[in-house]
C-alpha cells in the first residue's frame, strides 16, 4: 500500500516507517520537523516537509500520489505541559487532526493508524487495564486523544473512514536493529531521563516518589518497546484493509515495571553510576498502569516481544553510548 506517514519523522513515527518498509509498503513521511528529526528519514521513503495545521500543505501532499492509507503521529505529548498550555495541545493536536481527516475525506483516502494513548483512561480503577475501561483523563493531553477517538468513530459513520486508534502505553527503547538512533530533545519521559543521568547529559534523576502502594514505592508503568509498537502499527493496517472495521486497541506489554527496577537495570547495563534522588510525587502520576493486550493479540496476532527491562534499556544505551561517545 502507499501510506502517508504523519510524524514520521518523529522518535514513534520513525521505527512505525521502518515497519511499513520492511513490511512491502511504499511510504511517503510528512512532517514539519518541529521535534521530528531529518535522521530519522529512510532513503527508502518519500518525504514532505508540511505542518499539520496547514491545511494547503496537508491537501497537497495528499493530492501528490494516491495514497491508500495513513498514519498520523503528529502531536504534542507532554501530558505535564498540557495542563498548563492547553491551547497548544487545542490548536495542534485537535485542529492538526481535523485538518488531517478533511484532508483524507477531500484526497478520498479511507484508512487511518493513529496514535492514541492509554492517558485516556486516567486513574486505573482495576488492572489490566482494558479497551472497556471507563476513561476519565487526568490530563489535558490525554483528553485531546480520547477526543480524536470520538471524531475518528463519527467520521467512520459519516464519512466510511476506517481507522485503528492505537492506545499506547508507556513507549521506550529504540531499534531492535540499532538502525535508528535519533535523540530527542529534551525528554521528560523515564528512560530517556535515566540514559541522559548515565550518559553525563544531565546531573541526576529525580525519581518522583518512592510511597505509593507499589512493592518497592515507586511507579510502575507498563513499558512497550517502540519496535514492538511500530509493529502494532503494521498490524492494525492490515486489518482494517482485510477486515473493512474500524479498531480501538491497547498496545501493551502487560507487564509492570516499577521506577527503580528500570534504573538498577540501567545502572548494570551502562556501568554508570546514574545518580539519582527522591523528590516528591508528580502531580496526576498513577501508581501503577498495567496493560491488558489480549484484544490485540485476539484480532492483530499481537504481542510484545522486546519488552523485557533488559531489551529495553540495551537498545536504548546503544544508542546513548554511540551518540555521545562514550
Ligand atoms: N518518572 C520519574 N522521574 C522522571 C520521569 C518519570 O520518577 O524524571 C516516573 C513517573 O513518575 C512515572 C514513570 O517514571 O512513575 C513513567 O513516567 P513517564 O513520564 O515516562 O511516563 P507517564 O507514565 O507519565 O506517561
Amino acid at each position: 500500500m502507499k501510506v502517508l506517514v504523519i510524524g514520521g519523522a518523529g522518535y514513534i513515527g520513525s521505527h512505525v516507517v521502518k515497519a511499513l518498509i520492511k513490511s512491502g509498503h511504499e511510504v511517503t513521511v510528512f512532517d514539519n520537523l518541529s521535534s521530528g528529526l531529518r535522521e530519522n528519514l529512510f532513503d527508502d521513503a518519500g518525504f514532505i516537509e508540511g505542518n499539520i495545521l496547514n491545511s494547503e500543505q496537508l491537501d497537497a501532499a495528499f493530492a501528490s500520489a494516491s495514497f491508500d492509507a495513513a498514519v498520523h503521529l503528529a502531536a504534542f505529548k507532554g501530558a505535564g505541559e498540557s495542563m498548563f498550555k492547553p491551547e497548544k495541545y487545542s490548536v495542534n493536536n485537535i485542529t492538526g487532526t481535523i485538518n488531517i481527516l478533511n484532508s483524507m475525506c477531500a484526497a478520498g483516502v479511507k484508512k487511518l493508524v493513529f496514535s492514541s494513548s492509554a492517558a485516556v483512561f486516567g486513574e486505573p480503577e482495576y488492572l489490566p487495564i482494558d479497551e472497556d475501561h471507563p476513561k476519565n483523563p487526568e490530563n489535558y493531553y490525554g483528553f485531546t486523544k480520547l477526543e480524536i477517538e470520538r471524531f475518528l468513530a463519527w467520521y467512520d459513520r459519516l464519512k466510511g473512514l476506517k481507522f485503528a486508534a492505537l492506545r499506547y502505553f508507556n513507549a521506550a527503547g529504540y531499534d531492535i536493529d540499532g538502525e535508528l538512533c535519533g535523540l530527542e530533545q529534551n525528554p521528560a519521559n523515564l528512560l530517556p531521563v535515566i540514559m541522559e543521568a548515565a550518559a553525563g547529559m544531565r546531573e541526576k534523576l529525580q525519581i518522583f516518589g518512592d510511597d505509593y502502594d507499589t512493592p518497592d514505592g515507586t511507579g510502575v508503568r507498563d513499558y512497550v518497546h517502540v519496535t514492538d509498537l511500530a509493529d502494532g502499527h503494521v498490524k492494525a493496517l492490515d486489518y482494517i484493509s482485510r477486515e473493512g472495521e474500524s479498531l480501538v486497541v491497547n498496545l501493551g506489554s502487560e507487564n509492570g515495571i516499577s521506577v527503580l527496577e528500570l534504573l538498577e537495570d540501567a545502572r548494570k547495563i551502562s556501568g554508570s553510576k546514574i545518580p539519582a534522588e527522591i523528590t516528591g510525587r508528580r502531580p496526576g502520576d498513577p501508581a501503577k498502569l498495567v496493560a491488558s493486550s489480549a484484544k490485540a493479540k485476539e484480532l492483530l496476532g499481537w504481542e510484545a516481544k522486546y519488552s523485557d527491562c533488559e531489551t529495553l534499556v540495551r537498545t536504548s544505551w546503544d544508542v546513548y553510548k554511540r551518540q555521545v561517545k562514550l
